[in-house]
C-alpha cells in the first residue's frame, strides 16, 4: 500500500493531485516531487517489516507511488550488494571503504531503478507511448520496462552511443533513432514527439516518478549500514536523480524515525570535460550554467545542463559536501584498478567515484577512519570502446 498523497513542485511548492498524469511544474517548468502521509506510515509501518519482503526496491512500497500492486512492473530491480572494498581499501589506508555495486540492476545499470517505477506509474496512469532521450542505460532500462508493461518505447539517443547500448534498445524491441549531437539535442528530438505524436517523456526529472525509483539507494543505503548513514557518499552525477533522490530519502527517513540527523557528506563527480555542477557548486551558485563543449567518455556524466541543478546543490551544500572533476584518464584508470583489486567491473562513471576519492582523499578532505561509499552505477561490459588496447 502507498502512502502517496500529492506532488508538489520543487521551487515554487504548487501542489498537484498525485493520480493525474504531470510532467514539469506549468508554473516555473522545474520537477514535481512526490510526497506522502509520513506521519501515517510512522504510525502504520514498521522498519522490521521490511525483514520478510523481497530483495528488491518494491520492499520499500509504502513510500513508493504505485498504488495497485498489479501494475508494478518487476524485474528484479534494487536491493543490490553493499561490499567491503578490503582490497583497494586497505592499499589506500581506508578500513571503511565500501561499494553499493549497482551493475547488479536489471540492464546492468541503476537507470532500472528510476525507470522501472516511471513505467510502472505511467502504465497505471494509462500512459501507452513513451519517449527518451537517453546517453545509453536510460534508454536501455526504459525499453525494457516498457517491453514487459506492453508500451510503445521512442528511444534518442547521440549517434556515437557505445554500439552495446543501441543493441539492447533494439533488441528490446524500443524504436531507436540515433542524433547528430549531445544529449541536450537529443532532448529537442524527443519533445518533438512529445509535442507531434503525445507520447509521455521519461527524461530526467521531467516526470516526478524516475525519482522515486532512485531514491531507493537511500532506503538501501540506511537498511544496509543498519540504520547509521556513511559519513560519505560519492557519486557520479549527470542529470543529479541519485543525489537528490537519495536526499529526499534520507529526508523522508528521518521523518519515519528510522534514522537519526546524522546525515552523509554527498559528493558530486563528473567529469573534467562537463562538470557543471562542481563549478557551480565551488562559484557558491544557485543555479548551474551550462557547460560549452562537453565531452568524456563516461556518457553518463555528459549532462551539460540539468533541470534539477539546484536541488543537487541544495544537496551539497546543506549536507557539507562537495563537488569534484576529474579526467578521463583518471577515471578510466580507477575503473580498472576497482575491477582488478576488487572484483566489480565498473562502468567509467563509477571509476570516477574512485578517482574523486584519491582526490579527496589527497587534499585531506575526507579522513581515513571514515565510512566512504562509492556508488558503482552500472558495468563496465558495455564500454567496450573505453578498454585501453
Ligand atoms: C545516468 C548515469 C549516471 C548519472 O546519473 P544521474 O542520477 O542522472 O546523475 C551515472 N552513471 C551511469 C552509469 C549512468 O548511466
Amino acid at each position: 500500500m502507498s502512502y502517496l498523497t500529492h506532488l508538489e513542485c520543487s521551487l515554487c511548492d504548487k501542489r498537484y493531485a498525485a493520480d493525474d498524469l504531470h510532467t514539469l511544474c506549468p508554473d516555473c517548468n522545474r520537477p514535481l516531487l512526490a510526497r506522502y502521509d509520513l506521519a501515517a506510515a510512522r504510525v502504520g509501518w514498521d522498519r522490521d517489516s521490511l525483514a520478510t519482503r523481497e530483495p528488491t526496491l518494491w520492499r520499500y512500497r509504502e513510500v513508493l507511488p504505485v498504488r495497485d500492486e498489479g501494475r508494478a512492473i518487476k524485474l528484479g530491480e534494487g536491493y543490490t550488494p553493499l561490499l567491503h572494498a578490503r582490497r583497494f581499501g586497505g592499499a589506500m589506508g581506508l578500513p571503511h571503504l565500501y561499494i553499493k555495486d549497482e551493475s547488479l540492476n536489471p540492464t546492468g545499470s541503476f537507470k532500472a531503478r528510476g525507470l522501472c517505477m516511471a513505467i510502472s506509474r505511467a502504465w497505471e496512469l494509462g500512459v501507452e507511448e513513451v519517449v527518451i532521450p537517453s546517453a545509453g542505460n536510460a534508454a536501455g532500462a526504459m525499453a525494457a520496462y516498457a517491453a514487459r508493461a506492453g508500451l510503445r518505447a521512442h528511444v534518442f539517443m547521440p549517434a556515437d552511443v557505445p554500439q552495446p547500448f543501441r543493441m539492447e534498445c533494439q533488441a528490446l524491441g524500443a524504436d531507436v533513432t540515433l542524433v547528430e549531437g549531445l544529449i541536450t539535442d537529443c532532448g529537442r528530438e524527443a519533445q518533438k514527439g512529445v509535442e507531434r505524436h503525445g507520447w509521455f517523456p521519461m527524461s530526467t526529472l521531467k516526470e516526478p516518478y524516475r525519482l522515486e525509483g532512485k531514491k531507493t539507494m537511500g532506503y538501501e543505503l540506511a537498511e544496509q549500514f543498519h540504520w547509521q548513514l556513511p559519513d560519505v557518499v560519492i557519486y557520479p552525477t549527470g542529470g543529479g536523480t541519485g543525489l537528490i533522490g537519495m536526499w529526499k530519502a534520507f529526508a523522508e527517513l528521518s521523518e519515519l524515525g528510522w534514522i537519526d540527523d546524522r546525515r552523509p557528506r554527498m559528493v558530486a563527480v563528473q567529469a573534467e570535460g562537463c562538470a557543471p555542477i562542481p563549478r557551480a557548486f565551488h562559484a557558491g551558485d544557485e543555479f548551474a550554467a551550462p557547460w560549452q563543449g562537453a565531452h568524456t567518455i563516461a556518457a553518463g556524466l555528459r549532462v551539460p545542463s540539468a533541470v534539477g541543478d539546484f536541488l543537487m546543490l541544495r544537496a551539497l551544500r546543506e549536507s557539507h559536501g562537495t563537488g569534484v572533476a576529474v579526467s578521463d584518464a583518471a577515471l578510466v584508470a580507477a575503473q580498472m584498478r576497482m575491477a582488478s583489486l576488487e572484483g566489480v567491473f565498473a562502468c567509467p562513471e563509477g571509476g570516477a567515484t574512485l578517482a574523486a576519492l584519491e582526490k579527496l582523499l589527497a587534499e585531506g578532505w575526507v579522513s581515513p577512519q571514515e565510512r566512504i561509499l562509492l556508488f558503482n552505477t552500472g558495468t563496465g561490459l558495455k564500454y567496450p570502446g573505453v578498454f585501453p588496447a
